[in-house]
């Protein structure tokens, strides 16, 4: 999903109707501290080596001009989603970038919600943390309840405890957006009781306001994944439905 444009769209998402995208990553690589195993983007070694990443300013300059463009042609703006290739809070101007686009959010559409999509790594680190505590959703990732698990799914490139996570999602006291990718792989299983029972002792113990998940959609970097069902996943997430947790999936 390489896209060359800093903001791009607005595009039309059944779920977010009409929606700007910023790509806070460079114009023609990947960046992330995940190498997940179905990426969209492909793996970490085969980005362009492109490590230019957009600064503050640029990403004033780039929105300011999109969002005037959008008012002037009487285009709906439902949503601007921070969703790139690879991880947004890896950006340095990440905190600064985001009181930015809040600002020009509420001066040119003030109905428009901000999503960023990150992996949850950086959650531990002050800026980021208050920066994505500001946005209205802030979609973070959990795919799996153990570091071994962990790894055979997501196989971070950076010091990573699930336990530190929980541990510090925790200060969003519930008010965040879980978000879960459910497959299978010759080594790791969503549906293994191993995963599927520990990630749901995760969800009660952070009780986020909603889940997101969803399973494999694109091509993948790791061959011969297999995808779930809307209704086999329905049935795993079952337990935590009839709990009262809010969930939405997609297949
Ligand atoms: S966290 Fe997101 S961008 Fe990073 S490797 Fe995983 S799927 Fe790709």
């Amino acid at each position: 999903m390489m896209r060359e444009d800093l903001v791009f769209g607005p595009i039309h998402s059944r779920r977010l109707g009409s929606s700007l995208g910023i790509n806070l990553l460079p114009q023609k690589g990947k960046i992330c501290n995940f190498d997940c195993i179905y990426c969209e983007c492909g793996w970490n070694k085969d980005g362009h080596g492109d490590h230019v990443l957009p600064t503050a300013a640029e990403l004033r300059r780039d929105l300011t001009a999109k969002l005037q463009e959008c008012r002037a042609a009487g285009t709906p703006i439902d949503s601007i989603t921070f969703s790139g290739d690879g991880e947004p809070t890896l950006n340095p101007d990440f905190a600064e970038i985001i009181d930015i686009t809040l600002a020009l959010r509420d001066a040119y559409y003030p109905e428009a919600k901000v999503s960023v999509l990150s992996n949850a790594t950086r959650v531990g680190r002050e800026d980021v943390f208050r920066a994505l505590q500001k946005v209205d959703n802030p979609i973070l990732k959990i795919d799996a309840p153990t570091d071994a698990l962990v790894a055979r799914i997501n196989q971070p490139q950076c010091d990573y405890s699930v336990r530190q996570v929980v541990e510090d999602l925790k200060r969003f006291e519930g008010n965040f957006i879980l978000q879960t990718m459910f497959l299978k792989s010759p080594d790791f299983d969503s549906s293994d009781p191993e995963s599927l029972e520990g990630w749901m002792e995760i969800v009660r113990e952070l009780r986020p306001r909603e889940i997101m998940v969803y399973t494999i959609d694109r091509e993948t970097p790791m061959k011969g994944l297999q995808k779930f069902t809307v209704e086999q996943m329905r049935e795993l997430v079952r337990p935590l439905l009839d709990e009262g947790f809010r969930i939405q999936i997609k297949g």
